[in-house]
């Protein structure tokens, strides 16, 4: 449990579907409020993909602990095109948690429907 501070990690797959979430430090100094990966675990991860040749990195997640799942003023700051952004938080004080996926497209955070699916 990462609690309160934000958790992080990749999401590796391909252009249609995200078939690996890997757990990452969230090294930010200010954890609480913000995430950030370690470039040296991005690369990391980058060069695992290239070995394996059947998946890439093709985005991130990212929690919200105290706010709803959609992108934070400092989301849109620091997101990049062409990656997706998953985002987990609670919906409401009592409502389950929420995972909902976004891309930045023009400069614009845009929501893709995800759907779950169970392997094998
Ligand atoms: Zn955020």
């Amino acid at each position: 449990m990462e609690q309160p501070r934000e958790c992080c990690g990749l999401l590796l797959g391909s252009v249609a579907e995200i078939v690996e979430a890997v757990p990452l430090e969230n090294v930010s100094v200010d954890g609480i409020r913000r995430y950030e990966i370690a470039p040296a675990d991005y690369f990391a991860q980058v060069k695992a993909c290239r070995e394996r040749g059947d998946v890439s990195v093709v985005g991130a997640y990212h929690s919200h602990p105290r706010s709803e799942p959609v992108p934070s003023a400092t989301d849109l700051a620091e997101g990049f095109a062409n990656f997706w952004f998953l985002i987990a938080g609670p919906v409401s004080n009592d409502a389950p948690l929420a995972i909902r996926a976004f891309r930045l497209v023009d400069g614009v955070f845009t929501e893709d429907v995800i759907r779950a699916v169970r392997p094998g």
